[in-house]
């Protein structure tokens, strides 16, 4: 690890979810759920699925690197220019072609306490100094935010929602905190969770694209989409913005069945509305579980929720896996007695809440 950047020596790595297969093998049980990795539980869209099996007959050819067609009807549903996009494998890869292009050793990168775990880990391989702003009851703070740019800052992580912690900030506060950063700051404003959000206030960051040129938004197809396996995501941001990440990005970063289900999931109207409306009937059943069962949690407007387990949440992690239950503990958030679960399925939120009240009353 000496050999490493000093940055990379810092580094934790990302700590996904609990694969299910591996849970499977240890309870030597088939009837596992997972509710850790906010994946949408109605799975993807028909639609995409059958334009992925389709393009399984180009796999001996490279993609189109420009990703022309999805770019294109990505223009068109989100009425921005194709040249201001830019596609990733995943929106983690757009996070990390920001850092890579935009962060050099000694620059700061600012961003949330509490906030999702990429943004330290993009900006600690690249050498570059993570600043972490104190948070307001598990939301962004902006105003500390913007009180803690420096002259060293370069790029700026929001997330609204916010993952793990479900919080979001409303156009007020967005327009504010904005209208406080220097030209010479880029802007990231991670939407990852943008369509489950029914808040009337809650912020479009593409509107404001064309009075702020350092804003870069960025989305996935990963959640809404039900496409998290083939890894699709995309940032919107002002051209010159965008070519500079689409000069530093592997010239194939999308794979043909990702391009081809991304641009038929984005047509799917029916899928993203259940997916929708399945979300907010999920969020209402484990708000209203977690309040029965006396837990503290944290109002959501995204896809999954964190709860205060009342101590700590490790054995009841452990606990609930014992039941065939996975969902994702926060301890490397700095939230050790909150766990985060997602919303699944009426089934799957009952099974649950069903599970979690057994190991709780078994305290
Ligand atoms: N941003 C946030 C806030 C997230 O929660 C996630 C997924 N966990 C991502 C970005 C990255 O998602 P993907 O790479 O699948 O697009």
């Amino acid at each position: 690890t000496q050999l490493a950047n000093d940055g990379v020596q810092r580094l934790r790595p990302y700590q996904p979810g609990k694969p299910i297969e591996e849970l499977q093998r240890e309870l030597g049980i088939r009837d596992v759920i997972k509710l850790a990795s906010n994946e949408n539980p109605l799975g993807p869209s028909h639609r995409a699925l059958d334009a992925a099996r389709h393009a399984l007959d180009q796999i001996h050819l490279y993609p189109d690197g420009a990703g022309f067609s999805l770019k294109a009807a990505l223009a068109e549903r989100l009425g921005v220019g194709a040249d201001q996009l830019v596609l990733g494998n995943g929106s983690n890869d757009v996070l990390e072609l920001i850092a890579r292009a935009y962060l050099q050793p000694g620059d700061e990168a600012v961003f949330s306490e509490f906030a999702f775990a990429i943004y330290p880990l993009v900006t600690l391989a690249c050498s570059a100094k993570p600043v972490q702003v104190e948070s307001h009851l598990f939301g962004h703070d902006l105003a500390a935010m913007a009180d803690a740019i420096t002259e060293r800052t370069r790029v700026v992580f929001l997330a609204n929602p916010n993952n793990p912690t479900g919080t979001w900030f409303n156009d007020h506060a967005l327009d504010a905190f904005l209208a406080r950063v220097p030209e010479n700051v880029l802007v990231v404003l991670d939407e990852a969770y943008f369509e489950y959000v029914e808040e009337s206030h809650y912020p479009d960051g593409l509107r404001r694209m064309a009075r702020y040129p350092n804003l870069i938004v960025t989305r996935t197809f990963s959640k809404i989409h039900g496409l998290a396996g083939l890894r699709v995501g995309y940032g919107v941001a002002h051209p010159q913005v965008a070519d500079v990440l689409n000069r530093v990005r592997q010239p194939f970063n999308v794979n043909i069945p990702a391009l081809a289900a991304a641009e038929a999931a984005l047509d799917d109207s029916d899928h993203i509305e259940n997916s929708k409306s399945e979300n907010t009937t999920g969020l209402v059943q484990l708000a209203e579980g977690l309040a029965a069962l006396n837990l503290e949690q944290i109002p959501s407007v995204a896809n999954f929720v964190a709860f205060d387990c009342g101590g700590d949440a490790q054995p009841v992690y452990e606990a609930l896996l014992r039941e065939g239950v996975i969902v994702r503990p926060l301890g490397g958030y700095g939230m050790p007695r909150h766990l985060r679960v997602t919303a699944g399925t009426a089934r799957d939120n009952e099974r649950f809440l069903a599970a979690l009240g057994k190991v709780l009353s078994a305290r």
